[in-house]
């Protein structure tokens, strides 16, 4: 059975959380530390880690994801804002090993227009600064962004970057979904088409996959930015073995819209084959699905969209 969850709400505590995430069905789980609105956390002494243990227990959840705040950017110019940050991924990373989890996902913010280049050093040094004094069990896992408003590590190149320079078992990086379409990389078969940014020559081409790029030739984006098959490109980095999470969302933005909306799994711009092909890839398999869409209801990731999911992977 493939490890499939949600990222559900902690209100209560995280053993809430596994509560909630069992209840729609889900074998593992994903949480923030606390409000994902604030930057305050209790002490980390008086997290009850004994009755997250004892939820875990009762409904088989493992593993438990850890999602950074939103509000983190790590190429912040603003000296407060990079304090929080920092503060707040340290919290992190010491939830992440109280609780025996599986890493803590993180938006490593923004570069506001001044560019990956002029960034980069200053972003390493931080996340290196919080690897080297997180405990030893805590993970920092890298999320490709969809690349608006200068979002950093949208392109997969610049993970591969960080991870070469962190060097440490303790970084790895997690996929995302809509992310990576809405960034410009096609995630169906590279088989069943031309590459996303063969441009011209691949008009009038059809073929039976049906990827996001014959599908619809006008999604590549009027940049041309397209960057390729996903599949082709994290082989080509060599990024396979420290993926330690997919996050699976749909997107309610078309191929290289650079746009971060979620939609629910079936129901946005991502074509459905594409999807059941790069979620059933071999190097996959054993790593945890984790929804973040709004769901049906509008209330979070819910038992259809994990029932969709399911039949994705073949397993409805
Ligand atoms: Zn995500
Ligand atoms: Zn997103």
């Amino acid at each position: 059975m493939r490890k499939i969850g949600a990222h559900v709400s902690a209100a209560g505590g995280p053993h809430k959380a596994v509560e909630r995430a069992a209840a729609i069905e889900c074998n593992c789980v994903q949480v923030f530390s606390g409000s994902p609105r604030s930057w305050r956390r209790k002490p980390i002494e008086q997290l009850d880690t004994a009755k997250l243990q004892e939820a875990r227990r009762k409904t088989t959840i493992e593993p438990v994801v850890t999602h950074a705040l939103y509000l983190i950017n790590l190429a912040s110019e603003d000296p407060a804002l990079l304090e929080n940050s920092m503060q707040a991924l340290r919290y992190d990373l010491q939830f992440d090993a109280a609780i025996g989890g599986a890493g803590v996902v993180v938006h490593l913010g923004s570069h506001q227009g001044r560019g990956w280049d002029s960034v980069q050093e200053e972003v390493l040094r931080r996340v290196a600064t919080l690897v080297e004094n997180s405990p030893p069990e805590a993970t920092f896992l890298i999320e490709n962004s969809a690349g608006q408003k200068g979002k950093l590590s949208s392109d997969l190149a610049e993970i591969r970057w960080m991870l070469d320079r962190l060097a440490s078992p303790q970084v790895g990086w997690c996929f995302d979904t809509c992310h990576a379409f809405a960034a410009g990389y096609a995630l169906g078969d590279p088989q069943n088409g031309a590459a996303p940014n063969a441009g011209a020559t691949h008009a009038g081409a059809t073929h039976a996959g049906g990827s996001a790029v014959d599908a619809a030739p006008e999604r590549r984006g009027a940049g041309g930015s397209a960057r390729g098959f996903a599949v082709e490109e994290i082989e080509r980095l060599a990024l396979w073995d420290e993926l330690r999470c997919v996050h699976v969302n749909d997107s309610r933005d078309p191929f290289d819209s650079g746009r971060d909306r979620h939609a629910n799994i079936n129901d946005g711009e991502i074509p459905h084959d594409d999807l059941a092909y790069f979620l059933n890839l071999p190097e996959i398999a054993t790593l945890p699905l984790i929804l973040e869409v709004p769901g049906i209801e509008n209330d979070g990731p819910d038992l259809e969209n994990v029932r969709r999911l399911r039949a994705l992977v073949g397993e409805a």
